[in-house]
């Protein structure tokens, strides 16, 4: 492992750093004519992922150079193959794309029914929704809570999609996962370290939410949160972060997603609709989504979007995503991946040819 140290380091920094580094057992050598890039070499002990934020959280370190023996375990090793993560009919990762599709908020069973089918024509497999909502404020619609999750559960039962719901606070893991094949933490949940752990040992898929305010490493470590816990099943969701423009409700990074695809073999997807904040920018941003290496999108959909109870700014009605299906299916063709469909109700991206199952 190299580290580059800063410049203020003192001979009395070299000596905890060296200390550290037996503890771990590192041997130090100083390269280079000012002593500031160190390099470290295993002499015993056990490699662990912990060995490079160890030496990261020395206040003199300024960097880690190249990774360390024991890496990440979010981390892309050289040479290793993406995780595929799949679930129920889903694939995301390698050469798999999938849809996630379905309303903001849960709001009641017909209309969910009538999302879920819908969408599962064009090419989802599976269905989002809402129960406990993390609303900007008190006032407004919170989700039907436990109620929304029999819905969720009903649906499922009529279609057989995967659920996708949120859960916003450790004391409702159990309840959630009853439901939800996948747990989704919310971007505003990202560092909530706890609630990771407790989503966890659920032993369910997690989708975690990029917050609207973390770096890309911040990202990662709190997708490491779940991985130290033993779950490997993650899905990284980039949903855009905080800009200074209006003109978009959030700034959607596809340089964080071709750089993570890089960086993690976890499976990516986006969030075009958080990002977009209006509906007529979700087809763009779900292709810009994929074009960079996404491997799959999720997407806010409502029959009538002008009357949704939350986001309604940002729903695609039913035809338009349709619409996106067809085009993600083209631009994993474009990239010899697939999108993956659910097995019988296909036509409108199996017709056009693209449509590849798993
Ligand atoms: C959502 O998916 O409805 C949601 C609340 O998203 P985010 O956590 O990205 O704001
Ligand atoms: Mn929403």
């Amino acid at each position: 492992m190299l580290l580059r140290l800063r410049p203020a380091t003192t001979d009395a920094d070299r000596e905890v750093l060296r200390r550290v580094a037996r503890e771990r057992g590192y041997e130090v050598s100083l390269l280079g004519r000012d002593g500031r890039v160190i390099e470290l070499v295993r002499r015993s002990g056990v490699p662990h992922p912990g060995d490079r934020v160890a030496f990261e959280d020395l206040s003199f370190v300024a960097g880690v150079l190249e990774a360390a023996d024991a890496p990440e375990l979010s981390e892309r090793a050289p040479g290793r193959e993406d995780t595929i993560l799949r679930v129920g009919e889903a694939a995301f990762g390698g050469p798999f794309i999938s849809l996630i599709a379905g309303p903001c908020a849960v709001e009641d069973g017909p209309r969910l029914l009538e999302i879920a089918r819908a969408v599962r024509a064009a090419g989802a497999t599976l269905l989002r929704g809402g129960a406990f909502k993390p609303r900007s404020s008190p006032y407004a619609f919170q989700g039907l809570g436990q109620a929304g999750l029999e819905l969720l559960a009903e649906a499922r039962a009529a279609t057989d999609l995967g659920i996708v719901t949120e859960v916003l606070d450790p004391r409702d893991v159990e309840a959630v996962a009853k439901v939800a094949d996948v747990l989704q933490i919310g971007a505003r949940s990202m560092a909530n370290y706890a609630l990771l752990a407790e989503a966890a040992q659920s032993g369910k898929a997690l989708l975690l939410k990029r917050g609207m305010m973390a770096t890309a490493r911040e990202f990662l470590l709190a997708a490491e949160h779940v991985l130290a816990q033993g779950n490997e099943r993650v899905l990284l969701c980039e949903r855009g972060v905080r800009g200074f423009d209006r003109a978009t409700r959030n700034v959607l990074d596809v340089g964080t997603v071709a750089h993570l695809k890089r960086a993690t073999h976890l499976p990516v997807i986006v969030d075009p609709s958080h990002a977009a904040g209006r509906a007529e920018l979700v087809l763009p941003l779900s292709k810009a989504g994929l074009a960079a290496g996404a491997d799959g999108l999720m997407i806010e959909v409502h029959p009538q979007p002008n009357e949704a109870r939350s986001d309604a700014a940002q729903a695609v009605s039913t035809a338009v995503f349709a619409e996106i299906a067809v085009a993600a299916a083209a631009l994993a063709r474009l990239d010899r991946r697939h999108l993956v469909t659910c097995k019988d109700v296909c036509e409108p991206v199996a017709s056009a040819g693209e449509g590849v199952r798993a």
